[in-house]
């Protein structure tokens, strides 16, 4: 069997804590991953440590750093495959930011644990032995970024963190897994969509993302309006609908050529113009909102992010939220 050259890149998270005595979880002076995993047969692992940071702690620049230091490495090194250790709370954003920038069609997995490396059923070691199966399997090419927990393969764009400790807490609402690994090897039943890659070097747009509640008005939206906005992503009501009091300043937002992307706060189904009464969607498109095809709330506010520092033009932003 030839050896793989893997890339593996921690970036912190639970899956590199440890609980102490008190039962408080938190990050150590070394990761102890990077002991744990040094040898895999027919693997040539090639170790970067390039955060140590809880992941509520990682930023899009982070996430472009990742994506520029993938970039750099693939060109030093014949890779075939990378694997990156992550929190698991924002792992689906970076993953995402990944999948929409990285122009590669080696596998490049996601993985992290809910317990940490000493807690009794701690599942980071066996997240990662998992993830760089997938990340050495010939099937798992051209799939793009895929998050790999609890036995599951995961597209970077359905999958979510749904439960605050289960293990088994990504899923991929509405279309599920697209395969699973267990000890026979990596199996995959479908094949996802993939989308050409948005070209960025830099980011430099500020996006908000609001979700929309009932008897929810103008006030958090005129007081956005205040501050830098480039652009707003609305977790919309069902099919993507608002109260009727949010109105005034959607219009406002609007006038100022500033772009509004609608999601659903409902984790399945997409955005759709039913509804034609005041705040219904049919009229939110009417005064320019972007529908997008059913993206959750921080993942279109990555896109949207990414997207803006390729065009401004309304309509190349809406062909681009319809994939
Ligand atoms: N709060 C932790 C983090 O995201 C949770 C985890 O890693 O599972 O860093």
């Amino acid at each position: 069997m030839p050896t793989k050259n893997v890339l593996l890149l921690h970036t912190g998270g639970t899956i590199s804590m440890h609980e102490d005595d008190s039962g408080e979880v938190r990050p150590g002076e070394r990761n102890p991953l990077v002991d744990y995993i040094k040898q895999i047969p027919n693997v040539n692992l090639i170790t970067e440590e390039i955060f140590h940071l809880p992941s509520p702690h990682i930023t899009p620049d982070n996430m472009l750093y990742i994506k520029d230091f993938i970039e750099r490495t693939i060109n030093t090194y014949d890779l075939n495959g990378i694997v990156i250790t992550h929190g698991t709370d924002t792992l689906e954003e970076t993953a995402f930011f990944l999948d929409t920038t990285l122009d590669i069609d080696i596998p490049v997995v996601l993985t992290g644990a809910m317990r940490s490396s000493n807690e009794l059923g701690s599942d980071g070691l066996y997240n990662l032995l998992s993830s760089l199966k997938v990340a050495t399997s010939d099937s798992a090419r051209n799939k793009g970024v895929l998050v790999v927990m609890n036995d599951e393969i995961h597209t970077a764009k359905n999958v979510t963190k749904t439960h605050t400790s289960n293990l088994a807490t990504f899923q991929s609402p509405q279309y599920g897994p697209i395969g699973i690994v267990n000890k026979g090897g990596v199996f995959f039943h479908h094949n996802p969509v993939i989308n050409a890659p948005l070209q960025v070097k830099s980011l430099t747009k500020n996006v908000y993302l609001i979700k929309a509640y009932a008897g929810m008005d103008s006030q958090l939206l005129d007081a956005l309006l205040t501050t830098k906005m480039d652009g707003l992503v609305i977790e919309a009501l069902g099919q993507g609908n608002i109260p009727p009091l949010m109105l005034p300043a959607i219009e406002k937002i609007t006038q100022n050529s500033i772009p509004i992307v609608l999601v659903s706060r409902c984790f399945n189904g997409i955005v759709q113009d039913v509804y034609g009464y005041e705040g219904g969607g049919r009229k939110l498109k009417e005064l320019g909102l972007i529908f997008s095809n059913g993206l959750n709330g921080q993942k279109a506010r990555i896109k949207l992010m990414l997207a803006l520092e390729t065009t401004q033009n309304h309509h190349d932003l809406e062909a681009i939220f319809s994939m």
